[in-house]
């Protein structure tokens, strides 16, 4: 099935499995997968590394200020998959961790970081065929995206999603604060004065609570049959 070029918005709350769905569609259909809550951690990594966030949490917004327009987060295509660098070092394992899952949503509710991950994520989907999560990318980041999903699960479900992944990656994680951090996370991320999660009116709405990756996949293909008027029988690749 021939998809256009367009630009897939995907938003929801935390781990809904925003970025699996994504990068599976991205490979489905030959889009540039990209990772707006990277961007994010790369910010709240370099903060931390440098001494900008103080124990209790504080952020030191005028040091962040003074140098975040030069900080060179870009992504790299490492045997096909999306990894986020700072200059030449790749920090996708660093940003994962529940120190940086921790201290991110505060540092994402800053006007001018936001105003400089926007910026940057635009530049990344010049030319289109881009599907990015996160979000607010369909209400603000591209308000224009020709197909916009919103992603929901079960928090229990999620929660339990995000331990066994921190669990797959040698974390040695405690339950309840997986989910606390999330609970934290839904709450600033909806209750920010910046861009706040919200449901784009013209998004389709995904509850995964009990679906397969594969179902997934077809619901997503219904979608873009539905909206593109796209006829042609579909052939998924697995
Ligand atoms: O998607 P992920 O959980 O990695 O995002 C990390 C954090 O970055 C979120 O909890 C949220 O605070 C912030 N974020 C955001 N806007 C986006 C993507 C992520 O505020 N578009």
């Amino acid at each position: 099935m021939n998809v256009p070029d367009i630009i897939i918005a995907v938003d929801g709350f935390s781990a809904t499995g925003k970025s699996t769905f994504a990068k599976m569609v991205a490979k489905e259909f030959g889009f540039l997968y990209l990772d707006s809550g990277a961007m994010y951690r790369g910010v709240t990594l370099f903060s931390m590394e440098n001494g900008m966030i103080a124990e209790d949490g504080a952020i030191d917004e005028a040091a962040l200020k003074a140098v975040v327009e030069d900080l060179d987060l870009h992504f790299r295509n490492i045997d096909g998959k999306t990894c986020l660098y700072l200059g030449e070092r790749c920090i996708e394992t660093e940003i994962r961790t529940l120190a940086v899952s921790s201290h991110v949503s505060p540092v994402s509710a800053i006007p001018f970081v936001r105003n400089y991950v926007d910026r940057k994520l635009r530049a990344f989907s010049e030319g289109g065929r881009v599907i990015m999560d996160g979000r607010d990318i369909g209400t603000t980041v591209f308000p224009n995206a020709e197909l916009k999903v919103f992603m929901t699960a079960d928090p229990e479900v999620r929660a339990l999603r995000r331990y066994d992944e921190m669990v797959e990656k040698g974390e040695t994680p405690v339950f309840e604060d997986v989910v606390k951090n999330l609970a934290e996370r839904d709450y600033i991320d909806s209750h920010r004065e910046t861009s706040p999660l919200r449901q784009p009116e013209d998004a389709f709405v995904m509850d995964n609570t009990h679906m397969t990756l594969h179902e997934e996949l077809v619901w997503c293909l219904g979608v873009i049959q539905g909206k593109f008027g796209i006829l042609e029988a579909p052939a998924l690749s697995w």
